[in-house]
């Protein structure tokens, strides 16, 4: 029996990566939805692919924290 085990059953099933998330830079809520339109395939600068559902901020790029424990 190891610990490490142990550890990862505290966190909740995700289908993320435990380690990273993408969070809101203006909160760092977790709680965002990435703006995905049909006509916008490309990642263009200066649109708002990302909006927070905490703040509704809208951002580009999310931050990504490191989750430890
Ligand atoms: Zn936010």
């Amino acid at each position: 029996m190891t610990d490490v085990n142990i550890q990862a059953m505290k966190r909740k099933p995700s289908t993320t990566k435990p380690e990273e998330r993408n969070r809101c830079p203006e909160c760092r809520s977790v709680s965002i939805s990435p703006l995905t339109r049909k006509n916008q395939g490309q990642q263009a600068s200066g649109k708002h692919n990302w909006r927070c559902n905490n703040c509704q901020n809208k951002f580009n790029d999310p931050i990504t924290l490191v989750t430890e424990r």
